[in-house]
């Protein structure tokens, strides 16, 4: 039980979550109207215009709606592979003894495609600017790997990467560029948004992200044959005949409509959903700034994150040892300093949830043996180590954020 400077026992009586969904009401609105007309497919009004809006808000040339990001990603993927390469025999993977260069420090589901394809990733470092891929890195890998023609690249908790730098890398090397903007829908970079840096693109509506259909993702692309084949893959790769006939490996990747209705009444308020998670930012920023920490960095001249989650990093010399082995941590308690452990246990202590900054690929069991680049040793590590992701929920109040940032000023005291 952790006590407030008081002396009080002060755990939240309602659990202050990571990221949860806020819902406003105009989503239930558009999933009844999904089954009053009996649209409770992968059909309807609410897909067209989910993905109208997004093409708007975007500025790409075609989004395909589909049950994930990760589905997305996948098609996103796949359509690359097969340029690159052609069409494979018999529905194998189109990836299958490629090497494909993929950001280290991301959530899993952003190189598990490259899996599904056959392809094997090699894990390209981060850098400090923005915890993101580290274009020397990348450049190293091509000096490495002159082969390779695809790189995945994710915008990590909705700060853009350095992406004009990583574009000009993969021009300059005749590579696709696929950009996984899951994390980071509303962001931009230069004045552009992000998810229409790479040839094919995705976002995601998970649960957790900043605005939700319970689930479901889009392709982007400005490529209209592209998108239609992708659309065809995802449903299942029919071709047009009066009976089922299949050319082309297919998969049962679309949205519902219902989804569509969520995400379609979700749109409404993402700018708001923007504007809460700059302030949590900026809340933790100044109310941090006293200890030895920072806030995940961004570059403030060129982009415009959407604040997705909040997270911070502990400086060299105030971590206090910490030992993490596969699944379990130990760390000493040792006064004036602290590590994101004893934090996380700091923070859950109040009935709220943080969370370890996603753990690099690199040093993930299943992809022991995989080839990772790096130009600074492992920054990736380092910032796994001394990192971690704050509660970031939009329905946070200023005061139970308070009482967070007074938690984490005790754990340094
Ligand atoms: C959430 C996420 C995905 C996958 O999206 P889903 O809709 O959950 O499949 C992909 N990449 C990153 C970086 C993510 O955070």
């Amino acid at each position: 039980m952790a006590f407030n400077r008081s002396g009080q026992a002060a755990p939240f009586e309602k659990k202050v979550w990571l990221s949860s969904p806020t819902m406003h009401g105009e989503e239930l609105a558009y999933m009844k109207d999904a089954y009053e007309t009996n649209w409770m497919s992968t059909i309807g009004e609410n897909i067209n215009c989910v993905e109208s809006t997004t093409c708007e808000r975007i500025g790409c040339g075609h989004a395909v709606a589909l049950a994930s990001g990760t589905a997305a990603l996948h098609l996103a993927v796949k359509l690359a592979g097969q340029e690159l390469y052609g069409r494979p025999e018999g529905g194998k993977g189109t990836l299958v003894g490629k090497r494909v260069f993929a950001s280290d420090m991301t959530f899993n589901a952003t190189v598990n495609p490259i899996l599904y394809e056959g392809g094997t990733p090699v894990f390209i470092d981060t850098e400090r600017d923005t915890w993101n891929m580290d274009p020397d890195a990348l450049e190293r890998a091509f000096d490495l790997y002159p082969d390779v023609k695809l790189v995945v690249c994710a915008n990590l908790y909705g700060t853009p990467a350095k992406l004009d730098e990583i574009k000009k890398i993969c021009d300059a090397h005749g590579a696709i560029l696929v950009e996984d903007a899951a994390e980071s829908l509303g962001s931009s970079y230069k004045g552009r948004q992000t998810g229409t840096f790479g040839k094919y693109n995705c976002i995601s509506f998970n649960g957790n992200k900043i605005i939700t259909g319970s689930s479901g993702g889009m392709l982007l692309t400005d490529i209209a044959e592209a998108a239609a084949l992708g659309r065809k893959w995802s449903t299942q790769s029919r071709e047009n005949a009066a009976w089922y006939q299949h050319v082309e490996l297919g998969y049962n990747y679309r949205m519902s409509n219902v989804i569509a209705g969520v995400i379609r009444g979700q749109y409404l308020h993402l700018d708001e959903h923007i504007a809460q998670k700059k302030a949590i930012f900026r809340r933790y920023e100044e109310g941090l700034k006293d200890l030895p920490v920072s806030m995940n960095p961004y570059d403030a001249e060129n982009s415009v994150p959407n604040y997705w989650l909040s997270c911070m990093i502990i400086d060299k010399d105030a971590m206090c040892q910490q030992d993490r082995g596969n699944t379990e941590v130990t760390y000493v308690k040792t006064p004036g300093k602290s590590c994101p452990t004893e934090i996380l246990e700091a923070i859950a202590s109040i009935n709220s949830e943080g969370r370890p900054i996603w753990k690099p690929m690199h040093l993930q069991p299943i992809f022991s043996g995989i080839d990772f680049v790096t130009v600074s040793g492992d920054t990736g590590a380092d910032i796994f180590a001394r990192g971690l992701c704050l509660p970031s929920d939009n329905k946070m109040t200023p005061e139970q954020q308070d009482r967070i940032i007074e938690v984490i000023h005790m754990c340094f005291e």
